[in-house]
């Protein structure tokens, strides 16, 4: 635990958004940053709970508690190592993911939650500006190959730890470019896009073979993915819409977001 008292000793701080005066002149995320003091601060406040509610909350199961310690003592490159242990992309999670490991954080039982998700975004990026997040080819190949059907997050994680596995990863993605919804559905003011292509720079390293620009189905036929790959995996997502019984769904301006 980083500091006993720090959760009585300091409040939850998160950095103001950049100026709107500025925001009006490009679409670039809108979140500030904070300085390494701040980040400190708001990792002192993590109490290391007994039963770590943040666990159960998070999806991915990320040690967050291990990491906020490791930030407050000012150990960044073991933090981005906890972080990268459970969570491929956190530079993603840590712009776009509602933060459910928030909300369980015992903290926010009759206080504020700590500030899980600006701590993990600022520990990728420091990660990446100090050159830590390298690529990490497998040792051994495995000679079997794998396809992709889909480039969202849920197709680059499963490339990513397929190709580290030693597999032959091939990603198809029906889209001109890659990413799914990243790219295509979540706006530059959360998430900007280089955040991906810097991504994929360390997959193909790692040996990924990415293919926009093709419909599984259509321009590749599925028999294919059988016939040339030992499995494949599908990670289309969903672009059909469901349609819902709620107050006010037959008003007029309502429509689909897919
Ligand atoms: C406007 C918007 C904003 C969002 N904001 C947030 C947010 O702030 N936080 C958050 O957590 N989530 C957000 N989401 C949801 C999030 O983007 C999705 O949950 C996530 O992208 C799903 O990932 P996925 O990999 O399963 O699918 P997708 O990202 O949908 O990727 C599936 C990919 O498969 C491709 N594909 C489909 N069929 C084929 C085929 N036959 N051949 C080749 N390729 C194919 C598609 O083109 C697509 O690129 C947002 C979604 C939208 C639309
Ligand atoms: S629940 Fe909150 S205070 Fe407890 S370990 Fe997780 S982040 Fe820290």
């Amino acid at each position: 635990m980083g500091k006993i008292s720090g959760f009585m000793e300091y409040g939850r701080e998160l950095p103001s958004p950049r100026p709107v005066e500025e925001r009006l002149r490009d679409y670039l995320e809108i979140e500030g940053n904070a300085s390494t003091g701040q980040l400190q601060q708001q990792g002192a406040r993590c109490m290391d709970c007994g039963v770590p509610f943040c666990h159960n909350g998070c999806p991915l199961g990320n040690l967050i508690p291990d990491w906020n310690d490791l930030v407050f003592k000012d150990r960044w490159e073991e933090a981005i190592l906890a972080l990268h242990a459970t969570n491929n992309f956190p530079e993603f999670t840590g712009r776009v993911c509602p933060a459910p490991c928030e909300e369980a954080c015992v903290l926010n039982i009759n206080d504020d939650p700590v500030t899980i998700k600006l701590i993990e975004k600022h520990i990728i990026d420091h990660a990446f500006e100090q050159g830590w997040v390298k690529p990490l080819p497998p040792a051994l190949k495995s000679g079997k190959s794998v396809a992709i059907v889909g480039s969202g997050p849920a197709g680059l994680a499963c490339a990513q730890q397929l190709a580290r596995a030693g597999h032959d990863v091939t990603v198809f993605e029906r889209a001109d470019r890659i990413g799914g919804l990243l790219r295509y559905g979540i706006p530059d003011f959360k998430m900007e896009k280089h955040l991906i292509d810097r991504r994929m720079e360390q997959m193909r390293a790692e040996g990924v073979e990415f293919k926009p620009g093709v419909a599984v189905g259509e321009d590749l036929p599925v028999e294919r993915l059988t016939k040339d790959f030992d499995a494949a995996v599908l990670c289309v997502g969903s672009t059909e819409s469901r349609d819902l019984s709620v107050e006010g769904r037959d008003l007029d301006g309502i429509h689909f977001a897919m």
